[in-house]
């Protein structure tokens, strides 16, 4: 709290509004239901926090006196008008990006002198670096994600005959089971589906002798309540493997482990990208690799910084992002290899340790 007051005095921020999204829970450890009813935090830049909150959501909250109070409101009540009411004679307002647009409409509705910003311009730059206790539980996200991800390799998921959609299915079970709270995705593309990068696990049924690419993740809970992600991507092939699909996974295992060897503290983020990209390039599979490098990852699976041409942004210790190039061949297969990685002053370090290797899987 402490640090975004900092801020928010950098960016001559009032007062800053947060409801549903990630901001919300990395800062209190509470996550707003996203309801018709309002929820939201009012941050002056000095004086005590509010959380206005719907009064059954209450018993949810872990609140931490001294940090901020609780304004709870009845089913009459007019939740905006509290909020108008704590914000005051604010001018310079910072909003949660991903509040809902009604509640943003009425507050510029009902205070008419403010200029409302994103609250990523308080909270951004703090996000974007980790600190010890947050890296610790993105490594522990990371683990369990490589467990499930050994458990694939070992052939311990059944996958020729079945669905894509029952082993997504079951991916999502056993990350659950290694200790995430909730599934945020597990993509299972089979055969000439790998070669659709955000392909939605479906009917397919997976056959013998082809590749299928599984990206996979969650949110591991710390003690506080506040959720760090996962994010990996394996390829299997369900038996022999061509030796055409040999020489790609090469360029691309090549491929990663240059960007991941390129992401040292003070490398541009678009280094990590070219890193990857040089190498598929000359590997000939320039055009079918269609998508940046890498994505922060903490309380959102998504986040800043990303590993894209263009963004000359230096990687500064506590970035936290995957390295995962990808390589689609139009109606015929795909692959594509994904870590999370932190920015250290000893080099890159990888959170996740799960073979690297396209394995055979006869199951
Ligand atoms: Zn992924
Ligand atoms: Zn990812
Ligand atoms: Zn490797």
């Amino acid at each position: 709290m402490a640090l975004v007051r900092a801020a928010m005095v950098d960016r001559g921020v009032e007062v800053l509004l947060l409801s549903v999204g990630a901001d919300l829970p990395w800062l209190i450890g509470y996550e707003a239901m996203p309801l018709e009813r309002l929820t939201m935090l009012v941050v002056p830049v000095d004086g005590e926090a509010t959380l206005v909150v719907p009064d059954l959501e209450v018993p949810r909250v872990c609140h931490w006196p001294g940090l901020f109070a609780i304004e709870p409101w009845g089913e009459v009540d007019d939740p905006i008008a509290r909020v108008v009411g704590l914000v005051g004679r604010a001018k310079t307002l910072a909003i949660g990006d991903r509040t809902w647009a009604r509640f943003l409409v009425d507050l510029q509705d009902q205070i008419p002198q403010a200029r409302f910003t994103r609250a990523t311009e308080v909270t951004g730059a703090l996000r974007e670096v980790k600190d010890h206790h947050e890296i610790e539980r993105l490594r522990v996200a990371a683990s369990a994600a490589d467990r499930v991800a050994a458990q694939l390799h070992a052939g311990e998921i059944a996958l020729i005959g079945r669905t894509e959609a029952s082993v997504s299915a079951e991916i999502g079970r056993r990350l659950v089971a290694e200790g995430h709270h909730r599934v945020n995705f597990a993509i299972v593309a089979s055969g000439p589906n790998a070669a659709s990068p955000h392909h939605d696990a479906g009917s397919r049924v997976i056959e013998r002798g082809e590749i299928v690419l599984c990206d996979f993740g969650g949110t591991f809970l710390d003690a506080f309540g506040v959720g760090y992600c996962s994010d990996i991507t394996r390829c299997v092939h369900t038996g022999p493997i061509p030796s055409e699909l040999t020489d790609l996974y090469a360029v691309l295992h090549g491929a990663q482990a240059a960007a991941v060897s390129a992401a040292e503290v003070g490398a541009p983020c678009e280094s990590v990208d070219a890193a990857a990209r040089s190498i598929i390039t000359a590997g000939g599979y320039g055009e079918q690799f269609v998508h940046r490098t890498g994505h922060g990852i903490g309380v959102e699976a998504h986040e800043d910084p990303y590993l894209v041409a263009g963004n000359g942004a230096p990687l500064i210790p506590g970035n936290v992002f995957s390295v995962e190039p990808g390589i689609y061949v139009a109606g015929r297969w795909g692959a594509r290899l994904e870590d999370i990685v932190v920015a250290t002053e000893t080099g890159p370090d990888s959170l996740n340790q799960a073979d690297h290797a396209l394995v055979v899987v006869e199951s």
